[in-house]
């Protein structure tokens, strides 16, 4: 079966769903998007993705596609039509298609991408319990990591460096030799009993699975500190690992080739993995 995409106004097998070749995300990467996970069914954490959506969208000055509840009857209709139970949703809004300048054009019709694709949460969760390696790449990204723009090319080539050095994910360097997040996740390390993740004002990407964590933890009393730390931190540190809507709390064992604690799965990481999925698992949709 062909996968169908949802693209400005119709459903369409995905090969033959296009966008024009003015459309300003093709020519300047002027665009938003989301990625949703899909679990049994369900769309996970689906309103903070939508306010996070308007977000990117508002700062932007970009108009949104259409209201709220004609945008999730796409989403279902895409999982529908994808026969998607377990997968990964995901959501393009680009300025729409204008002649090329860089000015934004006065008024044009925003593009809506929408497609979908499964996933096998059973690797993905096994994965995230056996733990994964990290490793360090200057974060050269602008200086609005808040929104999240579809301009990935920086955090595609630290992906990919990662991935031709055998990692995972490639975790972001800032000038000072913070970590600033993943290439695509958030990243957290477990010191004394203590949560440590960058403030989502550092120009970070403000993670939705990161914001859930952060209530599965306090319900836990496990304490948060929002600061940054650096590579050499998460080494002195007793666990590492990152979070984000594709693989939910993934635990990491080396970086730089360094082991973190011990180099295997701690129990905290272990206990917020599956606190996580249970989360994943009543998601309201
Ligand atoms: N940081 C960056 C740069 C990301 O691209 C993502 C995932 N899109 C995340 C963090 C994690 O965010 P979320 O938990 O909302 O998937």
């Amino acid at each position: 079966m062909s996968r169908i995409a949802y693209v400005n106004g119709r459903y369409k097998p995905i090969h033959k769903a296009s966008v024009g070749i003015e459309d300003r995300g093709f020519q300047f990467g002027d665009g938003v998007y989301e990625g949703v996970s899909v679990y049994r069914g369900q769309m996970v954490d689906l309103d903070p993705h939508l306010d996070r959506l308007d977000r990117s969208l508002g700062e932007l000055s970009m108009p949104a596609p259409m209201g709220r509840r004609a945008l999730v009857q796409i989403f279902r209709t895409v999982i529908l039509k994808n026969r998607v139970r377990d997968g990964f949703l995901y959501v393009q809004v680009t300025r729409g298609e204008a002649p090329r300048d860089h000015a934004f054009p006065a008024s044009v019709r925003p593009s809506l991408v929408v497609t979908c694709r499964r996933f096998d949460f059973g690797a993905i969760r096994a994965r995230a319990e056996t733990g994964v390696s990290v490793l360090t790449q200057p974060d050269q990204r602008w200086g609005r990591c808040d929104i999240k723009s579809i301009q990935l090319l920086p955090n595609c080539a630290a992906k990919t460096a990662a991935r031709d050095a055998g990692a995972f994910e490639a975790v972001l360097l800032d000038r000072e030799g913070y970590i600033t997040e993943g290439s695509s996740t958030n990243m957290w390390i477990v010191k004394d009993g203590a949560l440590i993740t960058r403030s989502t004002d550092d120009n970070i990407l403000s993670g939705i699975t990161r914001a859930s964590l952060m209530g599965l933890a306090q319900k836990r009393q496990i304490r948060i500190e929002e600061r940054r730390f650096t590579p050499q931190d998460a080494v002195e540190a007793q666990e590492m690992f990152l979070t984000s809507s594709t693989g939910g709390v993934t635990a990491i064992t080396t970086l730089d080739n360094s082991p973190i604690g011990t180099g295997t799965v701690g129990p905290v990481s272990l206990a917020l993995i599956d606190a996580y999925w249970a989360h994943m698992a009543q998601a309201p949709d």
